[in-house]
């Protein structure tokens, strides 16, 4: 077909097998869900106005989105936190709902902030993944500290684009983009060594005199314990936010069961789950969260858990607000359904 007009049909289109495929029941993730765990993952909710000023808008929600996924998870499932709802799942409980446990990963303040009012509404209890380390030092995450200095290039303009990018190159990341400047940073800085990628980030800083919004900080424990206090679950995001499968065995250790410690010691609790920060497992990490003492550990990979899953490499759901827009931008129940349900038509 001709490519302009398949484009200009390919959302509508789009919008009516979603639309058919819900009415028919096809996709309803009350029986698609049955018998098996779903994991939703959110990062940031932030307000629309500070979305626009974050590096990564694709990982956040507004409020309102928040509201509106919430909403939908009422409907459809039984909602809690990931190691209460593993526990019964594994024991055989059947809800007439099935199961789907909120995730929120990295520890920020806006989760306490704009998250958790919303979830109080629908009476949810969810899970938060913390970098332990981050939250010792206040530090902004190495990923965020990199977003936002190409954001400051990106506002700077072609001149500082390019000075950023040869000060890429002498750290090994090759300084022709194949994707957009952005993204092609935070890519290739995820594949150098940690060591080489500490000193990029302070050399980066220091081209480009990053400062960081107050907005933008992770919780503190105070603020952590506080959300424990009111029931939600506490797990672990590593120290460091360290990319396990880079990690030395030394290292691995301190990442899972130094985490665990830290905050079993701040929140004066058990700490059962581990999320691997970029999702990124291999066999030793896996391992690794195994002899610290976990019940559970999720991953990035797409989908939802069938019994027989590991329970050191659960999947999970990334909740997205621009995959699940119908053709007019608003979000649609058909369109996050049939993302859900994972049968995924090529639209
Ligand atoms: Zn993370």
């Amino acid at each position: 077909m001709n490519q302009p007009i398949l484009k200009s049909i390919k959302p509508l289109l789009r919008d009516l097998l979603a639309n058919g495929l819900l009415l028919s029941e096809i996709s309803n993730p009350g029986k698609r869900a049955k018998g098996k765990l779903t994991i939703a993952t959110f990062h940031r909710v932030l307000p629309e106005n500070l979305r626009q000023q974050y590096p990564y808008p694709g990982i956040c929600v507004t409020p309102e989105e928040l509201r509106w996924f919430c909403s939908f998870f009422a409907h459809y499932f039984s909602v809690g936190s990931i190691t209460n709802l593993n526990q019964r799942w594994q024991s055989g409980e059947q809800p007439n709902k099935p199961f789907l446990a909120i995730t929120f990963d990295d520890g920020q303040l806006d989760n306490l902030q704009y998250g958790l009012p919303v979830l109080d509404e629908f009476d949810f209890k969810a899970t938060f993944y913390i970098p332990a380390s981050n939250i010792d030092e206040a530090s902004i995450l190495w990923h965020d500290r990199i977003g936002y200095c190409t954001l400051a290039a990106r506002n700077n303009g072609e001149k500082s684009i390019r000075k950023t990018l040869e000060l890429a190159q002498s750290f090994g990341i090759p300084a022709n983009p194949t994707s957009a400047f952005e993204n092609h940073i935070i890519q290739h800085s995820k594949r150098i060594s940690p060591e080489k990628r500490k000193l990029f980030i302070e050399a980066l800083e220091s081209l480009l005199q990053t400062s960081y919004p107050e907005w933008g900080r992770l919780m503190t424990w105070d603020e952590i314990r506080l959300m424990h206090q009111q029931g939600h679950e506490i797990g672990s995001h590593s120290m460091t936010h360290a990319l396990m499968p880079q990690c030395n065995d030394q290292d691995l250790k301190f990442e899972t069961a130094e985490s665990k410690r830290r905050l079993e010691t701040e929140l004066n609790t058990e700490i059962t789950s581990f999320c691997y920060p970029n999702g990124d497992c291999d066999a030793r990490s896996v391992e690794a969260v195994l002899q610290a003492g976990y019940q559970n550990a999720v991953t990035t990979q797409w989908g939802k858990n069938q019994l027989n899953q590991p329970h050191f490499q659960l999947n999970r759901c990334d909740v997205n607000t621009f995959n699940n827009w119908n053709r007019k931008q608003q979000l649609s129940t058909a369109r996050f359904a049939l993302r859900l349900s994972g049968l995924q038509p090529g639209l």
